[in-house]
């Protein structure tokens, strides 16, 4: 084989850090490293470090965090987790995830179990240490050549300094195997048109005063980064011209790893590490190029409307909330040399004015994701039975499953109340139920990581949409609620002609719920998200069946 892989067995560590301000990309920098890497032959994993208290992102309103992504285990992540599972394509687990608030959970149950054999315990450097093993142990668990850690936050923030602590650390047991990669952002303020490189040097400053020298700067900007700007970082910041990488805002998330390669990261991060990895890219890697140039190809457009409720506040930009299903909907359409143009619907805008549901006649599908709570919901129903009756492409995922069955009771069975127990318990017709062992939880207020979470089995049913998109008997999908469909009405909404195409393997949960082919060309809710399991060289089968479905409405 043409790849001798490196000098030594040391498995390697690259921490990306954040200068100047959040929200450059630092997630989509860290998968992207992770990537050009897995591409020279290394075995890849990477980790996120989330500053805050909560123990994970499932507690956080997704229009202040962003989505919550869910791993096959179950855990409920930030959604830098999906970036990387979507560009390494690979499944992560529960160890490639922390926050502050389980790393203390940790260490204050291991002094209460003695572990710590009388010592007193104290944050520095107890934190740290248990901040390092835990890195340590998502290599072993992963047996990667490399591990990538983002920590989250800004350089200078008090949150993430035992975290920076840790990696220092990690740097002075191991000098020749850690490296940090700072990305930091150069802004162009508007009067004076030129791009500022203090704010960087700043930032520097402060990461040195936590003892940690970057090896390589990723310079993000609006434009690429000329060379006097790099000449003059590399002066004030201490790294050489060659490894300050130009990072100008792209169109697409996807070119990223090409662009870090035009400007040779690997190669740097080889050097920086003591790796031989000196080979070209494995022949794998061209499936990516064939993914991207896709990307640049497509013309034709698919017009997808998202209908949902997290549209209104917060510090993230809107799309955050729902960036699975986005990427979801464009590794699909792309499999389509489609070009995804999405648009965002707030669903209580149809509730305000409620003709302007047909609206979505313009859209070629649409889509309802997931969601919790009573707010908008009604908006969201009346969009179901217009792209029902209108035989508009519909994917509903979760509770865009759940609001479809209950918009079929209503307007099919004519169950004129027909609901779910989030909305209303007092509805004669709760056709969605708390599932039975979450009574328990809820009644106790027992709310965090305790919904049905993670990957579970479920059953396909023959000569179904779900059978043909997915051509298997079993499949394994992610799963996040508390309520279900409830079984004492299956057998009702069945005769009257929605189909329940998946169950969990005892029957007891709907899975899957579709029309037939006969009935509508595509309308199918699940209540898993699939969109979790997409990734760019295998688009999921049910956004797939959907995008074909949207291709071909006129
Ligand atoms: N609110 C619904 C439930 O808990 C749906 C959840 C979701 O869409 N993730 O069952």
């Amino acid at each position: 084989m043409l790849f001798n892989k490196k000098t030594t067995e040391n498995p390697k560590y690259i921490f990306v850090v954040g200068g100047v301000i959040s929200g450059v990309g630092k997630g989509i920098t860290a998968s992207s490293i992770a990537k050009i890497l897995q591409d020279r032959g290394l075995k890849v994993t990477a980790i996120k470090i989330d500053p805050y208290i909560n123990v994970d992102a499932g507690t956080m309103n997704p229009t202040e965090h962003g989505e919550c992504f869910v791993l096959d285990d179950g855990d409920e992540t930030d959604q830098d987790m999906g970036n990387y599972e979507r560009f390494l394509n690979v499944d992560l687990s529960r160890v490639n995830y922390m926050t502050t608030g389980r790393v203390y959970q940790t260490v204050i149950e291991k002094e209460r179990n003695l572990e710590y054999g009388g010592k007193c315990v104290e944050v520095v450097p107890h934190i740290p240490m248990e901040v390092i093993e835990r890195i340590e142990r998502a290599q072993k668990n992963a047996e990667a050549d490399a591990v990538v850690i983002e920590v989250g936050g800004t350089v200078g923030e008090y949150q993430n300094m035992l975290f920076l602590e840790a990696a220092r650390m990690m740097k002075l047991r191991h000098p020749k195997d850690v490296a940090f990669v700072m990305v930091s952002y150069l802004p162009v303020p508007s009067k004076v048109g030129e791009m500022k490189t203090k704010p960087t040097q700043s930032a520097v400053r402060t990461l040195n005063a936590s003892g940690i020298q970057p090896d390589v700067i990723v310079a993000r900007s609006n434009d690429a980064l000329d060379e006097k700007r790099k000449e003059k970082l590399s002066m004030f910041c201490n790294v050489a011209a060659s490894r300050i990488i130009s990072a100008p805002d792209v169109d697409s998330i996807y070119d990223i790893p090409a662009n870090f390669e035009k400007e040779g990261l690997s190669d740097i991060l080889c050097d920086v590490l003591f790796m031989t990895c000196r080979n070209n890219r494995v022949p794998s890697a061209e499936q990516w190029d064939v993914f991207t140039s896709r990307i640049h190809s497509a013309k034709e457009e698919l017009k997808i409307a998202v209908v949902g409720k997290y549209f209104d506040t917060g510090n993230y930009v809107l799309s955050d909330a729902y960036i699975s299903v986005i990427e979801a909907i464009r590794h699909a359409a792309y499999a389509q040399n489609r070009r995804p143009v999405l648009s965002w619907i707030n669903s209580v805008d149809f509730e305000k004015d409620p003709a302007s549901v047909k609206d979505l006649a313009k859209y070629d599908g649409v889509i309802v994701p997931g969601g919790f709570g009573a707010r908008g919901i009604e908006g969201i129903i009346s969009a179901i039975k217009f792209v029902r009756e209108n035989k508009i492409p519909y994917l509903g995922l979760c509770y865009g499953m759940q609001l479809a069955v209950i918009e079929f009771s209503r307007n099919v069975l004519g169950w004129r109340d027909a609901s779910t127990r989030e909305v209303n318990p007092k509805s004669s017709h709760l056709v969605i139920d708390v599932m039975e062992s979450q009574k328990e939880k809820l009644d106790t207020k027992d709310y965090g990581g305790t919904m049905r979470l993670g990957a579970y089995e479920a059953y396909i049913g023959k000569d179904t949409l779900a059978r043909a998109a997915y051509g298997t008997e079993t499949v394994m999908e992610r799963h996040r609620h508390r309520y279900e469909v409830n079984s004492k009405y299956v057998a009702d909404i069945e005769k009257a002609g929605l189909v329940f195409s998946g169950r969990s393997p005892d029957g007891s949960l709907m899975e899957i719920a579709e029309l037939p082919k006969s009935a509508h060309p595509f309308f199918l809710g699940t209540q898993f998200h699939p969109e979790f399991k997409s990734r760019p060289l295998r688009p999921h089968p049910l956004f797939k069946a959907f995008a074909e479905a949207a291709s071909k409405k006129n």
